[in-house]
């Protein structure tokens, strides 16, 4: 269990989540008539790039190949797509079936890539913190139709030090109260080191593009297996292992119970190499969140 320093204390303000519950209905399940709960949700997301005037390809500003392999591979994790770093054949995880595309529709109506680039040095930001808020004065979509996705231009000291960071869902389960706060107080969205953003050749345990699967599991209603680091209420999922403490590296160890922690779960902070499972009860639980709270992403009219 290794993780440095700067990247441990950093780590723990990236995610503001909490506790919250993976007991949804059951899930019943026909091949002949799919259930609400077998459909696919796709969910359309618009990447913000904030930079600060690199020319496209380089530094904060990714290119646009950058940007939909990292999509690619979030499809790839979420779907447990067979041949992908995402797949698995643990019995106990599944295709979450949502996914997620670069909307091509931009709030106005008109065309877009699902990519917007803006040079921070021309834009007069009355707030000085970096936040939600600091980003969406940039740019922000309604958050009830788009996943908004802002890269933030960290200088190269920032690599491990800030991964990401998602608010969460307003919602009925357990533990809301715990979750970061976004609409109405704050902007709704993802933040996401640009460096961490994609896979790319920095030296990071954090370089294959999995932080973002990992935001975008807290921002549908995740919380890290360890929750509020309580061997009785953790994450609230029965199916993965309890632990009270956090989790990374690629060493697994016995949490409570002396089962052995699922070092594999995107939920941890694992390094990106080692994970490629959500766990049934996971993604059950995400797909309440778009059965809910978080409707608006997948209803048919958007
Ligand atoms: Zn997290």
């Amino acid at each position: 269990m290794i993780l440095q320093k700067a990247a441990q204390n950093t780590l723990t303000i990236l995610l503001f989540i909490s506790l919250f519950s993976c007991e949804t209905e059951p899930i019943e399940k026909t091949e002949l008539n799919p259930s609400p709960e077998q459909k696919i949700f796709e969910i359309n997301v618009v990447v913000h790039i904030i930079h600060n005037g690199e020319a496209i390809g380089t530094g904060p500003n990714l290119s646009d190949d950058r940007i939909a392999k990292q999509i690619e591979s979030l499809n790839n994790d979420f779907r447990r797509k067979a041949g992908t770093r995402g797949f698995n054949s643990n019995p106990i995880s599944d295709d979450a079936r949502i996914q997620f595309k670069l909307a091509q529709t931009d709030p106005e109506g008109n065309p877009t890539n699902g990519i917007v680039r803006i040079n921070s040095q021309e834009v007069n930001n009355p707030l000085e913190a970096w936040g939600f808020d600091y980003f969406a004065n940039f740019n922000y979509w309604d958050y009830k139709r788009y996943v908004n996705i802002w890269t933030a231009p960290f200088p190269e000291s920032g690599i491990d030090v800030y991964l990401g960071e998602a608010t969460g869902p307003d919602t009925d389960l357990p533990g809301n109260e715990l979750f970061s706060g976004g609409e109405p107080f704050y902007a709704e969205g993802i933040i996401i080191n640009h460096a961490h953003f994609g896979e790319s050749d920095i030296e990071s345990d954090y370089n294959l593009g999995r932080t973002l699967t990992h935001e975008m599991g807290h921002y549908l209603g995740l919380l890290h297996p360890w929750g509020g680091k309580d061997c009785d209420n953790n994450d609230y999922c029965d199916d993965t292992p309890a632990v009270d403490t956090f989790v990374s590296g690629c060493t697994s160890f016995k949490g409570c119970n002396q089962e052995d922690v699922m070092i594999e779960n995107y939920m941890n902070w694992t390094s990106d190499i080692c994970m490629n499972t959500f766990t049934n009860n996971q993604i059950e639980r995400m797909r309440y969140v778009l059965t809910h709270s978080r409707k608006s992403l997948v209803d048919t009219a958007n």
